[in-house]
C-alpha cells in the first residue's frame, strides 16, 4: 500500500482528509498546486510540477516507482495493470488523461467515455497510490510543437488505418515517463502495437525505465475488456463477440499445421466477414517482436485484428509460438 493511500490518513489524525482538499499536506503538497484528496483518500494530481513534488519525495526515500499510463473509463483490464504496479512498486502513479493527440479528426475524442469518480474508486481500491489527472493545457502549453515519432512498426497495424496515433501515444508515454520518471511502466498486451512500440521506444531513446506487459484480460465469454465496449449495443456487442472467435480459429490453424500466413489471414477474415455487423479494418499476422512479415527468425507471432461494429472500432489479438510448429 503506498503511503499515499488510505493509511496515510489514518496514520496521522492530525491531518484531517476533509481539509487536505486543494493540497493541505504540509511539506506535501506545494499551495500554487491543484493536488486534490477525493473522498476514497487517494490524492489526484493536476499539474506536472505537483507529480515531480510528490515523487522526488518518495524516490529520495528509496521508494520504487510504478507508472500505469491510462485514457479513464476504467475498467478490469487497467486494474489489473494497477494491481501488477502495486504488488512490484512502492507507489504506483495512474496516469487518468485522454491524450488529444493520439486522435484522428474523425475520431471520438469528443465522446471519449468519462467515469471519473468511479476511476478513482477502482484506483484506490487496486492499490495505487496517486492519480495524475492533467488537463490538456498542462500536458500541450501553447507553443508545444516537439513530437516523438518512430520510422518502425507504424506503417502496420493500426499505424495505417490511424496516421499518426502513434506520434501522439510515443509523446505523450515520453513526457509522463519525463515526469514520473517511473522504475517501471505498465502496458497492456490488448493494444499490442503500442506495447511493441513503446518498447522500442524506451530502448532506442534509453528511457531508465523497466516496460511491463500485462495479459489481454477478457470478458468471460471471450470480448477483451475496451472502454470503448461501452458505446456498443446488445446486438453490436454480440457481433464482436465474432473477433476472439476468429482469432481462436486463426491459432487453431496454425497449431494444426498451417504454416501459410496468407491462408490463416484469410480464414480470420472470413469468420470476422460471416458476421454481418462487422466491418474489417484488418487482420494482420506479424512477426510478434518485430512486427514485421514472417521470417526465419519469427519464434512468436502476433495475429492482430480492428474491425467497426457501427461507429465503434475494437481491436484484439493473440501471440503465439511460430517456429516450434515442425
Ligand atoms: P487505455 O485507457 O485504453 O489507453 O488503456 C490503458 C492501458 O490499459 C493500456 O496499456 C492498455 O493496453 C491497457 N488495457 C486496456 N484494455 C485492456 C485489457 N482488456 N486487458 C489488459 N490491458 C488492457
Amino acid at each position: 500500500m503506498s503511503i499515499f493511500g488510505k493509511q496515510r490518513v489514518g496514520e496521522d489524525p492530525g491531518k484531517d482528509p476533509e481539509n487536505a482538499r486543494g493540497g493541505t499536506y504540509p511539506g506535501e503538497y506545494p499551495e500554487n498546486e491543484r493536488s486534490e484528496k477525493n473522498g476514497k483518500g487517494i490524492p489526484v494530481v493536476e499539474t506536472i510540477g505537483g507529480l515531480r513534488e510528490q515523487l522526488a519525495v518518495q524516490r529520495k526515500s528509496g521508494k520504487s516507482i510504478g507508472l500505469v499510463p491510462t485514457m479513464g473509463a476504467l475498467h478490469a483490464g487497467h486494474r489489473s495493470l494497477i494491481e501488477k504496479s502495486a504488488a512490484e512498486n512502492d507507489i504506483t502513479v495512474v496516469s487518468i488523461f485522454v491524450n488529444p493527440i493520439q486522435f484522428g479528426p474523425n475520431e471520438d475524442l469528443d465522446k471519449y467515455p468519462k467515469s471519473f469518480d468511479a476511476d478513482v474508486s477502482l484506483c484506490t481500491e487496486a492499490g495505487a497510490g496517486i492519480i495524475f489527472h492533467p488537463t490538456p493545457s498542462e500536458m500541450y502549453p501553447d507553443g508545444f510543437s516537439l513530437y516523438v515519432d518512430s520510422d518502425a512498426m507504424t506503417d502496420v497495424m493500426c499505424g495505417r488505418s490511424r496516421p499518426g496515433h502513434f506520434r501522439g501515444v510515443m509523446t505523450v508515454v515520453s513526457k509522463l515517463f519525463h515526469i514520473a520518471a517511473p522504475d517501471k511502466a505498465y502496458f497492456g498486451e490488448k493494444d499490442a502495437q503500442q506495447l511493441a512500440i513503446i518498447q522500442k521506444m524506451t530502448r532506442d531513446l534509453d528511457f531508465p525505465v523497466q516496460i511491463v506487459g500485462c495479459p489481454i484480460v477478457r470478458e468471460a465469454d471471450g470480448l477483451a475488456l475496451s472502454s470503448r465496449n461501452t458505446y456498443l449495443s446488445d446486438e453490436e456487442r454480440t457481433a464482436a463477440l465474432c473477433l476472439y472467435r476468429a482469432l481462436s480459429l486463426g491459432k487453431l490453424l496454425a497449431a494444426s499445421g498451417e504454416r501459410n500466413p496468407a491462408e490463416i489471414v484469410k480464414a480470420v477474415t472470413n469468420a470476422i466477414g460471416a458476421e454481418k455487423l462487422a466491418h474489417i479494418d484488418y487482420v494482420e499476422l506479424l512477426d510478434a517482436g518485430r512486427l514485421c512479415a514472417i521470417s526465419e527468425q519469427t519464434s512468436s507471432v502476433l495475429l492482430a485484428v480492428a474491425a467497426y461494429f457501427g461507429s465503434t472500432r475494437l481491436i484484439d489479438n493473440l501471440t503465439f509460438e511460430w517456429c516450434d510448429r515442425k
